[in-house]
């Protein structure tokens, strides 16, 4: 493994990501093995020395909440038809691109394919970030992914739907046996038009789909796998169910009431973002011909989850940045930065939003201690932005990008550094 010596005007360093002017980070065998001043930070002969000038070097961005469908985004509804070889080449490549974006560790929450990519990624057939993946989701008949105008025998074909703990334990056992890391629980399905059915008309009128027994039975089987359990939540019903459950993170979290704001403050429960999601749909409205009863959902769900985020900054609760993409045309990995921008634009201090996409995400991720910060012991998981990094929006261009202490391809020339590939 090659060793690097990387300096830069700022570096921003531990899991407090304070800033240390005129910093180096050295890198050997995968691992940040010293950082902090530059004075401090040894000068070893095999070393390659990246000098990266005016820039800020920090830690590689982690998404907590992506899906590796490998399907137009505007053709979901073939999810459980289209060839997954198909599906699996499309991914790669966009995994491909989600890396070069800055993102050295994602959170697949929820595609079948998922534990095949990230083992070809560990094993170098395609360039990714690290993944932690859940699998296929589990979904009650009728529930969050399990859709009316599908026959309900496809659901079952693909394991997707569990009815009962004794169905939910056995999908929670064939996740462990296809390599999952996490399981992923729907937990709402939507409102009276339920028109798309993990969102649902109504934010704040979403119906659960399972019990509180049925979650407890996944949670307690997935938890004896030593794996952790992330449950699809909006509205009140769906938060609490959750946390009555035992459910380990809350994805989206919003369209809830003051006292289950608390409650997740008192628990200390991470909320996943997802603001990317509506942000991206209402961007492709006018150009992929949205029509009115779909803008109508997003515009009522945008309204709920900004309200949610604003009030949910206030009581303090544990948020880590997931953009929920699922790839082009209208949700693009590639874009997965905005998130950073999206938490700022709604009243997330600049640095705590820089801990939630970092940090945060790696706790989400469930390898904090692996990865997530510029620390000595960690996974060298890099990147550097030109300039001090004073607009979040400057992390959509990073000009290095290293995953394990491995320059990613095509950063490499960038920085002095010849090329292999
Ligand atoms: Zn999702």
């Amino acid at each position: 493994m090659p060793c690097y010596r990387i300096s830069a005007k700022s570096v921003l360093l531990g899991d407090d990501l304070l800033s240390c002017t005129d910093g180096a980070v050295l890198v050997d065998d995968g691992q940040i093995v010293a950082a902090g001043p530059d004075a401090t930070v040894s000068r070893p002969d095999h070393a390659a020395a990246i000098d990266l000038g005016d820039a800020t070097l920090l830690p590689g961005l982690v998404d907590a909440h992506m899906h590796t469908f490998g399907m137009s985004s505007r053709g979901l509804a073939a999810l459980n038809t289209e060839r997954e070889p198909y599906r699996a080449l499309r991914a790669a490549g966009e995994l491909r691109e989600l890396l070069h974006a800055g993102f050295t560790s994602a959170r697949c929450l929820g595609s079948s394919i998922g534990p095949d990519l990230r083992r070809a990624i560990d094993e170098g057939h395609i360039e990714g970030p690290r993944l932690v993946v859940a699998g296929q989701f589990i979904s009650s008949t009728g529930g969050t992914w399990d859709a009316p105008p599908l026959p309900s025998s496809w659901g079952r074909a693909t394991t997707a739907v569990a009815d009962g703990a004794e169905q939910i334990v056995q999908a929670v056992r064939e996740r462990a046996r296809s390599g999952a890391d996490f399981i992923k629980l729907g937990l709402s399905k939507g409102g009276v038009q339920d028109r798309y059915h993990a969102w649902g008309d109504d934010p704040h009128a979403q119906a659960t789909t399972y019990s509180v027994e049925e979650v407890r039975a996944a949670v307690d089987e997935a938890h004896r796998n030593g794996m952790k359990v992330s449950a699809h939540a909006i509205g009140l019903a769906a938060v609490n169910l959750a946390l009555d459950g035992g459910v380990d993170i809350i994805e989206h979290g919003y369209a809830i009431d003051d006292q289950t704001r608390q409650r997740l403050v008192w628990e200390g429960k991470i909320v996943v973002t997802t603001i990317s999601q509506l942000y991206f749909h209402r961007a492709a409205y006018d150009e992929f011909h949205y029509p009115d009863w779909e803008r109508d959902v997003y515009e009522r769900h945008w309204l709920a989850m900004r309200r949610d985020f604003e009030l949910g900054l206030k009581v303090g609760i544990r948020y880590a940045l997931g953009t929920d993409l699922v790839g082009k045309p209208t949700h693009p990995l590639s874009r997965a930065a905005k998130e950073f921008e999206l938490a700022v634009e709604w009243g997330m201090a600049r640095e705590t939003a820089l801990r939630a996409g970092t940090v945060l995400g790696a706790e989400a991720l469930g390898i904090a201690g692996v990865t997530g910060s510029v620390t000595n012991g960690k996974s060298a998981d890099l990147i550097a932005v030109a300039g001090s990094l004073s607009n979040l929006a400057d992390l959509a261009s990073p000009i290095l990008v290293m995953k394990q202490g491995e320059l990613v391809p095509g950063f490499m020339k960038a920085v002095g550094i010849p090329s292999r590939w």
